[in-house]
């Protein structure tokens, strides 16, 4: 469904991609691993378009993305194909958890507000939140916070959703609600490619897991293969060393 091609990315010097291939299937969870500053945020916001990749190739179903050279119309097909959720929640502060959701369904999708305010409802009750519809992100937890950001993600209907770290903000005692979350929408089949310093839920939750390292993928596996089996010397030095 998702089929990336050799996406190189440098800022000024530094080759931060290096050429990177990925597909992804229909309903399958990739866990992406690696040491910070191997690119793999990078990376994410490429398939997503927030950073422009110097070259490469991005198909989403029948979308053939030249990255190094997109339309605007290319551009808008992959924003809608794929939503992001992040480390720092990037809520609207000014706006109410529904409101959060129903922005860009009104004013991107052109939905009705009646209609995005019953669609954000339900997946705010989906993501356990129908009791926080109307509070702004600075009363909620980060835990709720971050929820609020998957609701909106899922919301927009993507094919893919991409999560960059999205528990790494919070207490501990936060991170298993946002975890269930996301647990739930891989059962549901989502398509997500997921980047995570979270191990134990990388090895319960991924299809397949990736190692990155320095701009390259170096191994990739079941998470059995990766977690207890990893063939290459420098990911078993960064499993050994976070382990
Ligand atoms: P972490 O685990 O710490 O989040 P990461 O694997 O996500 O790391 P990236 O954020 O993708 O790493 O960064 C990869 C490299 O690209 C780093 O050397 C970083 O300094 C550099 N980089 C990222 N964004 C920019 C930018 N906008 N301008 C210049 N350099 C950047
Ligand atoms: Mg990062």
């Amino acid at each position: 469904m998702i089929d990336i091609k050799q996406i190189h990315k440098k800022f000024g010097d530094t080759h931060v991609l290096k050429g990177i291939d990925l597909s992804v299937k229909k309903g399958e969870v990739v866990v992406i691993i690696g040491p910070s500053g191997s690119g793999k945020s990078t990376f994410l916001r490429c398939i997503n378009y927030l950073e422009k990749p110097d070259s490469g190739v991005i198909n989403i179903d029948d979308i053939t993305i030249d990255a190094a050279n997109p339309s605007k119309k290319d551009i808008n097909n992959l924003r809608k194909s794929t939503a992001m959720v992040f480390q720092n929640y990037n809520l609207f502060k000014n706006k109410t958890a529904l409101e959060n959701i129903t922005e860009s369904l009104i004013v991107n999708k052109g939905m009705s507000k009646e209609d995005a305010d019953a669609l954000g409802a339900d997946i705010l009750n989906q993501v356990g939140l129908s009791d926080k519809m109307g509070n702004y992100p600075s009363t909620l937890s980060g835990g709720q916070q971050q929820r609020v950001g998957i609701a909106r993600a899922m919301a927009l209907n993507p094919k893919v959703i991409l999560f960059d770290e999205p528990t790494s903000a919070l207490d501990p005692e936060l991170v298993g609600e946002v975890l269930n979350v996301i647990r739930n929408l891989a059962q549901k089949d989502m398509t997500m490619i997921i980047v995570t310093h979270e191990m134990g839920f990388a090895k319960e939750v991924a299809n397949r897991v990736i190692f990155m390292d320095n701009g390259n993928i170096i191994e990739e596996g079941s998470p059995d293969e990766i977690f207890n089996n990893p063939k290459h010397e420098r990911t078993k030095r960064f499993l050994k060393q976070i382990i």
